[in-house]
C-alpha cells in the first residue's frame, strides 16, 4: 500500500532531536508561554523575514485572531476564495463578519485581482488570499488593489510554509498572515498549533494580549480575549522541524517534478506549473479528471491512497445553509474533479514511479 502521507516517517528524521527536546521541556518545569515558544517565534519570524511571529493554538485561531484584532465583525465583508478549506470561512463567520466568495482561476486554483475587484463593496474590509496547495497567489496585483480600496490583506498560508513570491517569503506578503502547524502541513507539529506573522507592531501587541485572555499584565484584562497558545512541547518540536523545512520542501518539489515528468495520461489534468519552481511548496499534488471517483477507486484497487481536497465547497456545506443557493460554478466543478495524489518529503522515487505508471494504465 502506498500511503497518502506517512507522518511517522516524516517525523522519524527528527526523532532523536525531538526526544531530547521532550526531555528538556519536561525538566524545565515550565510548559506554556516560555523559552521554547519565544525562541520559536523569533526563529519563525526570521525565517519569514518579518518583524513579528506570534504562536497560537491553531490555524483557524490564527485567522480568527487577526480578524478580531482588526476589529472586523458584524456588517463587515471579507473576500475569500470559493474553493478554500472551510477554516478560512469559519474564521470570518466566527467574528460575525460576512464572507464574500470569489471564484478562483480554474488552472491555478487561486483567486486573482480581476475577480476580487468585482466583489468589492463599500462594506468590504479585507481580502483573504489562500495560497492553496502550496502555490502563492499573485500578490502584487492583490496588494495594489487592496491599497487602492483601503482594504487589509490577510493571508491564509496554512498550506504554504516556506513558499516564495518574487523573492519574498510567504508570511511577509500581506498585512498579516495566518499559519497552521497541523501535523500534516509542510511545517507540522505533533498536535494542534498555529502562528500569525506581521510587521504591524500595534496589531502584534494586540494579538499577544488576545491569545492570553486579552491580558497584557497578569489579571488586568484590556480585551475580551481567548486562550490560544502553542505549548512548550509543540514549540520545541516546531523549532526542530523549522530547521529542516527548506530541505523537506525541496523533497516535495522533487516528487512533484517526477509526477509531472512521468504522468502522461491524456485523461488527467496535471497541476499547472508556476514559471518559477521556487515559489511552490507542493503541500498537495492535485490532479483533475471528470471521472474523479472512478480514478480514486481504481487507485485504491491498486494499493494507492488518494484524497479529495475538498469534496464540498464552503458555500455548499450544511453549516452555511444561508449560502447554499449561491452559484459558484468553478469551485463546484473543482470540488467534483480534484484528486490529491500521495506526496511527502519522504516519498521514494520508486513509489512516485509506481503511482505514475498505475495512472498511465488507467
Ligand atoms: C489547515 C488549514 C487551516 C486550518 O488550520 P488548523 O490548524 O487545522 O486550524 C486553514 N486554512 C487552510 C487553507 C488550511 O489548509
Amino acid at each position: 500500500m502506498i500511503k497518502f502521507l506517512d507522518l511517522k516517517s516524516v517525523n522519524s528524521k527528527y526523532e532523536s532531536e525531538i526526544q531530547r527536546a521532550f526531555a528538556r521541556v519536561l525538566n524545565s518545569g515550565w510548559y506554556l508561554l516560555g523559552q521554547e515558544l519565544s525562541a520559536f517565534e523569533a526563529e519563525f519570524a526570521k525565517y519569514c523575514q518579518v518583524n513579528y511571529a506570534i504562536g497560537v493554538a491553531s490555524g483557524l485561531d490564527a485567522l480568527k485572531l487577526i480578524i478580531k484584532a482588526y476589529g472586523f465583525g458584524v456588517g463587515d465583508e471579507i473576500i475569500v476564495p470559493s474553493n478554500t478549506y472551510i477554516a478560512t470561512v469559519l474564521a470570518i463567520t466566527d467574528c460575525g463578519a460576512t464572507p464574500v466568495f470569489v471564484e478562483p482561476n480554474a488552472d491555478t486554483h487561486l483567486i486573482e485581482a480581476s475577480n476580487i475587484e468585482r466583489a468589492i463593496t463599500d462594506k468590504t474590509k479585507a481580502i483573504m488570499p489562500v495560497h492553496l496547495y502550496g502555490r502563492v497567489c499573485d500578490m502584487d496585483s492583490i496588494c495594489d488593489l487592496a491599497k487602492e480600496n483601503h482594504l487589509k490583506v490577510i493571508d491564509d498560508a496554512a498550506q504554504a510554509h516556506g513558499a516564495i513570491y518574487k523573492g519574498t517569503r510567504v508570511g511577509n506578503l500581506a498585512d498579516a498572515t495566518g499559519f497552521s502547524f497541523y501535523p500534516s502541513k509542510n511545517l507540522g507539529a505533533m498536535g494542534d498549533a498555529g502562528a500569525i506573522t506581521t510587521n504591524d507592531e500595534m496589531l502584534a501587541n494586540k494579538i499577544i494580549a488576545l491569545r492570553n485572555y486579552g491580558s497584557q499584565k497578569r489579571y488586568y484584562n484590556k480585551y475580551k480575549g481567548l486562550n490560544s497558545r502553542i505549548d512548550e512541547l509543540q514549540a520545541a518540536v516546531l523549532r526542530i522541524k523549522l530547521a529542516g523545512l527548506d530541505e523537506d520542501n525541496a523533497a516535495r518539489r522533487r516528487v512533484a517534478h517526477l509526477y509531472n515528468e512521468m504522468i502522461s495520461s491524456s485523461k488527467i489534468i496535471l497541476p499547472e506549473l508556476p514559471k518559477d519552481q521556487g515559489e511552490h511548496v507542493w503541500h498537495l499534488f492535485v490532479v483533475r479528471t471528470d471521472r474523479r471517483d472512478l480514478l480514486k477507486q481504481y487507485l485504491d484497487d491498486n494499493g494507492i491512497a488518494s484524497q479529495v481536497h475538498y469534496p464540498i465547497a464552503p458555500h455548499k456545506q450544511q453549516c452555511y445553509s444561508e449560502y447554499n443557493k449561491l452559484s459558484m460554478p468553478i469551485a463546484e466543478k473543482l470540488a467534483d474533479e480534484v484528486l490529491s495524489l500521495p506526496i511527502s518529503p519522504v516519498m521514494s522515487d520508486q513509489d512516485v514511479k509506481r503511482v505514475a505508471e498505475v495512472i498511465n494504465e488507467w
